[in-house]
């Protein structure tokens, strides 16, 4: 069978020897990727000749001109290679998104051939037993009580923040989810940290409480939330009527990596009887790594945990969690009566819970598998010893920076470094952006621009610098730090 005969594809399920020459030919193309992607460009330039191209090439597949598989494969191979910013290259530092971890490639592929249906626990036993497990694995390490303890796999952080909304909604108004908004006593009010993720300012308006709830306070010095700041809030809206609802703790901010002070939230949040959410989607690493626990010592205390998997896990997209130490609440938040949902193990006194009556997701890919697989064969320790690589190439980075013309401007254990020239007027914005620009049009490297609070009423930006590949070694710190002394220039 020839995978590039167009003739050989009119089924959807490429019969017998067709099918294997393609997975062979899609592991070939995965581990080529892999072993050539360190000696490519991180990213190349986006312009509008390159866009154009690129819309006339995605379009010259025509369905009705059905193509052979094996071309098929290569075309979007050649697509995904050409036109992406590499987040799986070791210099690539960027967002927070890894290299994905083998055994979590593996896993998706596996996932999208089994295809189990993880709505309903009857349909997909395995499934939903695996990913309750490995959530009660992870919520033990942020301190979690295993009785007490319930959770969810999620797309992504921000799911697990509207989850954690709608969980504070229902935990304080018994009558939210049957009235809704309309039928809350009182006006809700949210309070976060102008450095805190703008999924919660999203949350707010698809909940229906809008962008008005949503109190965005000031930051200290360092970036972090000042909990006086956040009670003379909470006074001020008591006072104006207003129910103070949610307190969100961001453990580690993505512009900066800033952790605040969630022991000193946690005293706050149940003095007010506040529901405590910590955002911890990236910086929830200081829960794998026993000598950076402390920096989130508190977080036990907390309400509820966002932890993405798909951040510091290393795991593909889309991977996040959402915890809570609250077992009755996501229950109570979701379940809906149902009458078509598969009874099969309404007599199995075993039977655990249907996850789409937990979720905001009904039909739903099994998630968790990526990072069971993971976490299976690396272990705790093989994630701390990962943990630990990325903090020691920032704490290179944080050390040699001086010596390449460029001054530390954040405050974080993580391992994000935030720079700007040293020099008068070195972190203004249009200095950063310029910098920024110049080293990612190199392609040796890819980093971005973090807005810093102003300073005497003066804007300014750091280039932001973030390891968040396993990969990630001396040589490429010391080519980060050449590149951005280029490209200072
Ligand atoms: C990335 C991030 C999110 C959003 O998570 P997604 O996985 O992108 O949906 C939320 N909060 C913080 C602090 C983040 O860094």
């Amino acid at each position: 069978m020839d995978l590039n005969l167009p003739s050989a594809n009119a089924d959807l399920a490429l019969d017998g020897d067709l099918r294997l020459a393609l997975w062979q030919k899609l592991s070939t193309e995965i581990e080529r990727y892999l072993r050539l992607l360190p000696g490519d460009p991180v990213s190349r330039p986006l312009d509008a000749a390159a866009t154009a191209a690129l819309r006339a090439q995605i379009a010259s597949v025509d369905f009705e001109h059905p193509m052979a598989p094996g071309d098929a494969l290569q075309f979007a191979v050649a697509g995904l290679w050409e036109h992406q910013v590499h987040t799986p290259h070791p210099r690539y530092f960027g967002l927070f998104n890894p290299a994905p971890t083998t055994m979590g490639v593996a896993a998706d592929a596996l996932v999208a051939a089994f295809n189990p249906q993880i709505a309903a626990w009857s349909h997909a036993p395995f499934a939903a037993e695996v990913e309750a497990y490995v959530l009660r694995a992870v919520a033990a390490k942020f301190g979690y009580p295993a009785a007490s303890t319930d959770g969810v796999f999620t797309s992504g952080g921000a799911e697990a923040n509207h989850t954690a909304l709608l969980c504070a909604l229902t935990h304080a108004f018994p009558e939210f989810s049957r009235g809704g908004v309309r039928a809350l006593p009182r006006p809700p009010a949210i309070y976060v940290s102008n450095q805190s993720h703008h999924s919660l300012v999203k949350a707010a308006r698809l909940c229906g409480l809008g962008t008005d709830a949503v109190r965005v306070l000031e930051v200290d010095a360092g970036m972090r939330l000042e909990p006086a700041r956040v009670a003379a809030a909470i006074a001020r809206d008591r006072a104006a009527g207003f129910e103070p609802l949610l307190l969100v703790a961001t453990l580690g901010t993505t512009g900066t990596g800033a952790v605040d002070p969630i022991a000193a939230l946690a005293e706050l949040a149940a003095r007010e009887n506040i529901w405590l959410h910590a955002d911890a989607a990236w910086g929830g690493l200081a829960a794998l790594v026993p000598e950076l626990r402390s920096v989130i010592g508190g977080v036990e205390r907390a309400n509820s945990i966002t932890f993405d998997a798909h951040k510091s896990l290393s795991v593909p997209m889309g991977a996040g969690m959402f915890l809570t130490r609250h077992a009755d609440l996501l229950e109570r938040a979701f379940r809906v009566d149902e009458n078509y949902m598969p009874r099969d193990a309404s007599g199995l006194a075993t039977a655990g819970i249907d996850p789409f009556a937990h979720s905001i997701q009904w039909s739903r890919r099994f998630i968790g598998l990526k990072l069971f697989l993971s976490l299976a064969v690396a272990g705790w320790e093989g994630y701390a010893a990962v943990l630990r690589q990325q903090l020691a190439m920032a704490a290179l980075l944080r050390q040699a920076a001086p010596a390449a013309g460029f001054r530390v401007v954040n405050d974080t254990p993580l391992p994000l470094v935030c720079l700007a020239p040293d020099r008068p007027e070195g972190d203004t914005p249009a200095v950063i952006d310029a910098i920024v620009r110049a080293a990612v049009a190199s392609g040796q490297v890819w980093v971005s621009a973090a807005a810093l609070p102003p300073r005497g009423g003066q804007p300014r930006a750091a280039i932001r610098c973030c390891i968040t590949n396993y990969r990630t070694q001396a040589a490429d710190i010391q080519a980060l730090l050449a590149c951005l002394t280029r490209a200072s220039r």
